[in-house]
């Protein structure tokens, strides 16, 4: 006997079939997506945040300051909130705002405090925790060239406008926290604690960062949770691979533009200008500093560099400068010596890849070589700044 099967009961049979299964997926996609959203749900800090504009300087400034705030958040005990970098692109009239996470990973912060970056905090915890209208800024007094009177004046200039305007943060009042200092000290914490609880103010929006610049020589050591991005890392590794190899490199920071050059001018009246401390210790300990150290001659790089290249035996130098390379100079004088420098222009590579250098010569004013010397300390690694210790023929100039 032949088996009819009936075609609208065949169809019948499957759409059951068919209907079951799609239920069944439905009900395990339902449920997987409840555990991702779980997994990755951000939760409330019930002990609230710290929030602040790198409103002051470049990257090396921004960089000794967020060492200090992170160091600040943790002693409040408060989420920090990772502040984009802010960029000058000029002639732009407006700084650029470069997520954190661009440059650097976030995980690693974890390990020492809670942090989320500022992208994040707005896109899924502002209206709750901050909603608009009662979105206080803290300065420590009133900023009197704004606008308005007795007031931060937070969007005030740049980059402070750009900087909020990225998060479209408008101001409703101010709060002057003098004479509270963001010093970590176990009383000063307290009175921060007391004065502003979190049931009042959930957020902690500064102006600009709370932390001493340069750095406290106790949170120069918070550097190694600063992990390049996998973007710079995997650059820095290209540039070495490819220009490079396996040879052991020196790595140079020139700081020879004509802004350094400006700055050093005022080196005799505040000889503990910028980074200095990072050579001349924090109690000048090791000295004054030099013109030398702070705006190097070719004299001074190439006796400096002979030294090192002697002692180590290397023979490859990568090239960072926010100026001149002095490529072709380096070359005529150390013919068997390859020099080498990445282009484009990229500040972070260039930090990046002088980290990983096997020898590094900074220079001690510069900020800039401050965080490579740093990330250097981390790893173990050996640095020195051009004339330091201050060649004594110098001392006559
Ligand atoms: P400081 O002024 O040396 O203390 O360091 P800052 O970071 O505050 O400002 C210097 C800026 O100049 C950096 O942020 C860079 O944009 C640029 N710069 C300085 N040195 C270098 C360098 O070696 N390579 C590149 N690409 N840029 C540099
Ligand atoms: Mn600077």
């Amino acid at each position: 006997m032949e088996t009819v099967i009936h075609p609208s009961r065949f169809s019948s049979n499957l759409q059951k079939k068919l209907s079951t299964m799609m239920a069944v997926t439905h009900v395990l996609f339902v449920l997987l997506c409840s555990v991702i959203s779980l997994g990755s749900e951000i939760q409330v800090d019930p002990n609230g945040y710290v929030m602040y504009c790198p409103c002051m300087g470049r990257f090396g400034n921004q960089a000794d300051h967020f060492l200090g705030v992170l160091s600040f958040a943790k002693a409040l005990d408060r989420t920090l909130v990772l502040p984009p970098w802010v960029e000058f692109h000029f002639p732009a009239p407006r700084s650029v705002q470069v997520p954190f996470d661009v440059y650097f990973q976030v995980k690693p912060l974890l390990e020492f405090h809670r942090v989320i970056t500022m992208e994040s905090f707005f896109e899924n915890l502002a209206d709750e925790v901050w909603p608009k209208g009662k979105r206080t800024v803290f300065c420590y007094q009133a900023r009197t060239y704004g606008a308005k009177e007795n007031d931060c004046n937070a969007k005030e200039g740049n980059p402070f406008g750009p900087f909020w305007d990225t998060f479209n943060v408008e101001f409703d009042s101010s709060e002057f926290y003098q004479p509270l200092y963001h010093d970590v000290t176990h009383s000063e914490i307290k009175r921060w604690k007391e004065r502003y609880p979190v049931s009042k103010f959930p957020v902690l929006a500064f102006t600009g960062a709370p932390a001493s610049f340069p750095v406290q020589q106790q949170n120069v050591g918070l550097h190694k949770y600063l992990k390049w991005s996998d973007n710079i890392a995997a650059q820095r590794d290209k540039f070495i691979k490819e220009n490079i190899g396996d040879e052991k490199f020196v790595g140079i920071h020139l700081r020879l533009g004509s802004d350094f050059e400006n700055a050093c001018k005022h080196l005799d009246s505040s000889p503990n200008m910028f980074a200095a401390v990072q050579c001349l210790g924090y109690r000048n300990e090791h000295g004054k500093a030099s013109q030398e150290m702070c705006y190097q001659s070719e004299k001074t790089i190439f006796r400096d560099l002979s030294k090192v290249l002697k002692s180590t035996g290397y023979s490859t130098v990568f090239i960072a400068t926010d100026s001149k390379d002095l490529k072709s100079q380096l070359s005529k004088k150390f013919k068997k010596v390859k020099f080498v420098k990445h282009s484009p222009d990229n500040a972070h590579v260039d930090l990046a890849i002088l980290g990983a250098s096997d020898y590094f010569i900074g220079n001690c004013i510069s900020t800039f070589t401050a965080f490579v010397k740093r990330e250097r300390d981390v790893n173990n690694k050996p640095s020195k700044f051009w004339d330091f210790p201050p060649s004594k023929k110098h001392e006559e100039l």
